[in-house]
C-alpha cells in the first residue's frame, strides 16, 4: 500500500528547486508525495530552515505525524537532512532506520477581560509589554509567589526551544530528553525601585507558571509563540505549562544532539 508523504516547503528558490528533486526521488523509490496533508499521511516532510518547520508545527497544530526536515535556511537545528543527502535520507526511511525524537511544546492560557484564549509553541513563549514599553508581572510557580519582574519581558521555552532566543538570552542548552522548561529574563531591571532574577529558572515539566500583570502599571502585553504575535488588553493572568503534545522528529542513527550543538553552535 501506498505511504502518504506530505511535502511542506517555503517559498525560496532554493527550497522549490529541492522540492522538485525530492518529488521526482520518492516517486522512483516507490513512496508516494501527496499535495494534501490528512490524518492518514505518514511522513512529512519539511524543506526550509528552522523557521519553516516552526510555521508548519503551527499551521497544523501540532501534527503526530513523523516530521523530517531538508534544511535549505540559515542553522538548521531542527532539520536533519542536507540536500545532497536525500538518497541516502529515502534509502534509511525505506529500510526503516531512523529513531523518533519526540519534542514537547509549552502552552500558555491567556486570560482577558474579553475571554480566555490559547497557544501553543515548540520553541518558546514570550511575553513582553506593547511597543517598547517594560512589563511588570508578578510571577508564581504552582501558586507560590517567587518575584515581581520588571523589564523588557520573560522568554518561556522548552527543551527544544533553549537553543534559540532562550540561549541568546544567556541561558541554559537543555538536552531534550529533559523534561522542563525554561524561565529567562529579557532585560531585568535592576535598582533601588525594581529588582529580578537576572538568571534564568527552571522549572520541573509538571509545573506551572503564573504571570500576573501588575495593579499599578499598563495589562496590555504582547504574546509571541514561536515567533508569532498576539496582543492581548487588559490581562488578567497567564498560565504556562509544558503541552502533553509532541511532535514527532524523525532523527537517522548517527543523530546525537551534543554533536548537533557542537556543530551548529561552536
Ligand atoms: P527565524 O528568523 O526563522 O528564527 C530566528 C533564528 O533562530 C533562525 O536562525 C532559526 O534557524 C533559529 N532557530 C529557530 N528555532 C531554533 C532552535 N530550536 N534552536 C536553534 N536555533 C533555532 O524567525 P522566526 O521564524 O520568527 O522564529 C521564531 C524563533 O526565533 C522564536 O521561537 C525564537 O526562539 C527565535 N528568536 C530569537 C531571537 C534572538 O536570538 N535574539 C529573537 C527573537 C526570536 P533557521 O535559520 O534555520 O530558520
Ligand atoms: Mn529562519
Amino acid at each position: 500500500m501506498d505511504k502518504k508523504i506530505y511535502i511542506y516547503a517555503n517559498d525560496t528558490e532554493v527550497s522549490k528547486a529541492i522540492e522538485k528533486t525530492l518529488r521526482s526521488k520518492l516517486v522512483k523509490s516507490g513512496l508516494r508525495p501527496y499535495n494534501t496533508y490528512s490524518d492518514d499521511t505518514e511522513l512529512i516532510i519539511c524543506i526550509g530552515g528552522d523557521g519553516t518547520l516552526l510555521r508548519l508545527v503551527q499551521e497544523f497544530e501540532f501534527p503526530k505525524t513523523p516530521i523530517v526536515g531538508i534544511n535549505t535556511g540559515h542553522l538548521g537545528f531542527f532539520q536533519e537532512i542536507l540536500p545532497e543527502k536525500i538518497d541516502d535520507f529515502i534509502f534509511f526511511y525505506n529500510q526503516g532506520k531512523y529513531s523518533i525524537q519526540g519534542l514537547s511544546g509549552v502552552n500558555v492560557t491567556v486570560k482577558t477581560a474579553g475571554g480566555s484564549f490559547r497557544h501553543i509553541a515548540l520553541n518558546d513563549i514570550t511575553v513582553r509589554g506593547v511597543l517598547t514599553h517594560p512589563v511588570h508581572l508578578n510571577i508564581s510557580i504552582n501558586d507560590s509567589f517567587i518575584e515581581r519582574f520588571s523589564g523588557d519581558g520573560i522568554c518561556v521555552s522548552t527543551p527544544a526551544g533553549s537553543t534559540a532566543y532562550n540561549y541568546a538570552l544567556g541561558g541554559a542548552i537543555v538536552d531534550p530528553r529533559l523534561s522542563l522548561l525554561q524561565v529567562a529574563p529579557i532585560a531585568p531591571m535592576q535598582n533601588t525601585a525594581y529588582r529580578s532574577f537576572t538568571s534564568s529558572v527552571l522549572l520541573p515539566g509538571s509545573d506551572s507558571l503564573s504571570v500576573i500583570p501588575c495593579g499599578d502599571f499598563d495589562k496590555n502585553l504582547s504574546v509571541v509563540y514561536d515567533g508569532l504575535m498576539t496582543e492581548y488588553k487588559d490581562v488578567k493572568e497567564l498560565t504556562i505549562r509544558l503541552s502533553r503534545k509532541k511532535i514527532n522528529l524523525i532523527r537517522f542513527d548517527d543523530y546525537q544532539f551534543w554533536e548537533k550543538v557542537k556543530s551548529k553552535f561552536l
